[in-house]
């Protein structure tokens, strides 16, 4: 979402909506087992507490804490609970001294100190009571900066950033999974108030600027700083800047057939260069805690007139310079305004999509970087990955593979070489290949990734892209485990979370549950079937059978949907936000207008089309429906342990902790199903239309009558985890679940009885 100006009413309502305050309370799920006791070397936390602390809120929390682990606190307490920044420790590092009489938690500074809270809590909670070990514990982060997205219902698009919109709440969250920079996107024009290109100014840039400046002083008492991802202009050729101070007008381009062309700002022009220095200056003075600059100049986002391959209106300017030039000189511009105002805030250069760029390994664009400015480089993205009989290409963001890929191999090793900061974009929960969900809980496969992140060396991590919010979920713990717990093994790491949730009797069966989800999405195909937002991959059970051709409509603009969709029912079109990006600066298309189609309503010729490749003949949609089916049974087997752990719960919070993972894990097994029968009937429609084989009609039926068992069967599921209802998303306007699989049902029972 490019900014928040047109969904206000929409984001004011999911951020002061009271399921999302909850999830977002990271004390939601404390509670104490009865049977916990303190194990050799380790005592209870017994008696009365004072609260030494002059951070106001770390002393709220600790106190909330302590009353939900059953420990007394009072101003005369007995024992003293001390909690404290110290210049003995560095950045983010803590130190926890445990004694039955005095504790003590220290941080080398906020964020340390807010970690050294995370882990208090961790070692108290993995012991299921207050009880923690005696002796003194150190613990570093492993790399300077970590960036979360959004929190889950509260706004991260600019400009609207007060308390109604991002309240204090997502900064406690972020705090306890020691994540200490959140990342704002959106419109840099929000903050336009230039006398340089005025034409450009936004009425409301400097109340704009005081609302930034206020959230980054809120976040700032949680050890949390702003990265900002910044979207430049993007405007029509006669716009008034472009009629003033034609020498601005940089490269232009359609992104999308029928567009008028749309022109970035000139990369190269000095107007241009003192406008963003203006911007920079007064957006860094304005909020000091701003932590840096993430600058997209691959694909999108940080528009300069060579990011767009072969645009139609190449700029005069920049027309003999590389793109690596072009790219250099401007952020080295960017940076001196940046540092001029604030030294240690960093300048990341993000070249994120590079098809059709003449060096798309990067490497020269590394070399040419200014000195300082950071390459942030994804681990897994750009990968051809090799199968089972086929190869994967990972065209995206994954959960299927790992990383690093060969690419981010060469870039880190380069980045180190030539001493540049190395910044790594990683997923802590999610892939493409599902990207409706909180987190898939592939747990041994996720703190696999985050091991290989570890292994770059980073000196910052961004753990995870704007699709679902930060949830306070295991698998964003896991961001914390690999920032600080060098120490511990994965499997000792889960085994501990897992005793923590779920208990310790129930522990083998989600830890075998782990596993084999971590299994399951090693099966995944393709990243996406067939693309984003479209497809059974994203509307899982919800997904429709297509029983036949559907009319072409003809003359309309349809964006990477169906080609066919047209008599599909409403209930399965959204409006999708991101589609901003194919849109002019502040265009309300998007937002208000546009509907696309999610629904696979015919098998393209081929399997290429989900970016999959393989040796021999044949479409390739056998290796996908062979590849989603043994998805389908490693998830089926993931839900299965879940059901057999819950008798081995003892707490309620236990038995709640591990109703939701047995539905969501439900709910991915029936994903992956819908996946698989989608083509299967896809399949067997093409075959039928071309032979009229009755065969293939009969299998159509079959395969109907089972999506149909599957989606009602999801129905409970979206009424018990409302988080996972499509309709409570804010990256779009989505039909609620349950409406979805009524008119899912009702179709395939007019098919059933045609
Ligand atoms: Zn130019």
């Amino acid at each position: 979402m490019h900014n928040s100006l047109f969904i206000r009413d929409l984001l004011q309502r999911t951020n002061a909506d009271p399921l999302r305050l909850d999830r977002r309370n990271p004390h939601r799920a404390i509670a104490v087992d009865p049977l916990a006791k303190p194990a050799a070397n380790e005592f209870a936390v017994a008696g009365s507490w004072r609260i030494e602390c002059t951070a106001v809120e770390v002393a709220e929390d600790i106190r909330d804490f302590c009353a939900r682990m059953g420990i007394r606190t009072g101003i005369d307490g007995e024992h003293a609970l001390a909690l404290r920044v110290t210049d003995e420790l560095a950045a983010r590092a803590c130190r926890l001294s445990c004694d039955p009489s005095v504790i003590t938690v220290e941080g080398g500074d906020l964020a340390g100190l807010w970690a050294g809270v995370a882990w208090l809590e961790w070692e108290m909670r993995t012991r299921r009571g207050a009880i923690l070990p005696a002796g003194a514990f150190t613990r570093q982060a492993a790399w300077p900066v970590q960036i979360s997205q959004g929190p889950w219902g509260g706004n991260y698009s600019v400009p609207d950033f007060s308390p109604e919109y991002l309240s204090d709440d997502a900064f406690r969250l972020y705090a306890h999974y020691d994540v200490n920079s959140m990342m704002i996107y959106g419109d840099l024009l929000c903050y336009a108030n230039s006398a340089v290109l005025p034409e450009l100014n936004f009425p409301a840039a400097a109340t704009n600027l005081a609302i930034l400046r206020d959230a980054a002083k809120r976040a700032a008492r949680y050890g949390v700083q702003f990265s900002y991802c910044v979207v430049g202009p993007k405007l029509r050729a006669e716009h008034p800047v472009f009629l003033a101070h034609p020498e601005v007008k940089g490269a232009g381009t359609s992104l999308y057939p029928g567009q008028e062309p749309v022109h970035v700002l000139c990369a190269s022009s000095p107007t241009v260069h003192r406008f963003y220095d203006e911007i920079f200056t007064q957006l860094f003075t304005a909020a000091p805690e701003l932590a840096g600059l993430i600058l997209i100049v691959g694909g999108e986002s940080f528009y300069h007139c060579g990011m767009h391959v072969n645009p139609s209106h190449p700029c005069p300017r920049c027309r003999e310079k590389t793109r690596e030039t072009i790219i250099a000189d401007l952020l080295e511009q960017v940076q001196a305004s940046v540092r001029r105002v604030k030294p240690s805030a960093y300048v990341a250069a993000w070249a994120y999509n590079v098809w059709g760029w003449e060096h798309p390994e990067r490497l020269p664009l590394v070399r040419q970087l200014p000195e300082g400015v950071a390459i942030y480089h994804h681990i897994e993205k750009d990968q051809h990955l090799r199968k089972d009989g086929y190869t994967k290409v990972i065209w995206d963001y994954s959960i299927d593979f790992t990383g690093p890929s060969d690419n981010m191999r060469e870039v880190a090793a380069l980045a180190h070489e030539t001493e540049r900061p190395l910044f790594v974009k990683t997923e802590t929960g999610i892939g493409l290949e599902a990207i409706q969900y909180p987190y898939l809980p592939a747990m041994q496969r996720l703190a696999d990734k985050w091991q290989r992140v570890r292994e770059l060396a980073p000196a910052g991590v961004q753990q995870s892209w704007l699709f679902y919010g930060m949830f306070g979920s295991r698998a964003e713990e896991l961001g914390l485990w690999a920032a600080y717990g060098g120490d511990m093994e994965r499997d000792d790491f889960l085994r501990r979370m897992a005793t923590r949730d779920f208990g310790p009797d129930a522990v083998e069966a989600v830890l075998a549950s782990w596993a084999c989800m971590s299994r399951a999405v090693g099966h995944i195909p393709c990243l996406s079937l067939p693309m984003y937002y479209i497809g059974p991959s994203f509307l899982g059970p919800c997904h429709p059978l297509v029983p036949e051709k559907r009319r072409q409509d003809a003359g309309e603009v349809q964006l990477l949907t169906p080609s066919q969709g047209a008599e599909v029912p409403e209930e399965f079109h959204a409006i999708l936000f991101y589609l901003q990006e194919l849109e002019e600066t502040f265009s309300r298309r998007q937002t208000d207008e546009m509907k696309t189609c999610l629904v696979m309503d015919q098998l393209p010729d081929t399997a290429a089309t989900v970016f999959m490749s393989w040796e021999g003949g044949g479409d390739g949609w056998d290796i996908v429906i062979r590849e989603y089916a043994r998805a389908t049974a490693e998830a089926e087997a993931a839900w299965r342990h879940l059901q057999q752990a819950e008798p081995h719960t003892r707490t309620a919070q236990d038995k709640q902790n591990l109703r939701e993972e047995t539905l969501l894990t439900e709910l991915i097994y029936r994903t992956f199903a819908t996946c698989e029968r989608t083509v299967r009937f896809l399949f067997a429609r093409r075959n039928y239309e071309q032979t009229g084989n009755p065969t293939c009609r009969e299998e159509m039926r079959q395969l109907a009558a089972l999506e149909r068992e599957n989606a009602l069967a999801a129905l409970p599921i979206y009424r018990e985890s409302p988080w996972l209802d499509l309709a409570e998303r804010t990256d779009g306007k989505f039909t609620p679940c349950a409406e979805m699989i009524a008119a899912k049902v009702r179709w395939i029972d007019a098919f059933l009885e045609g």
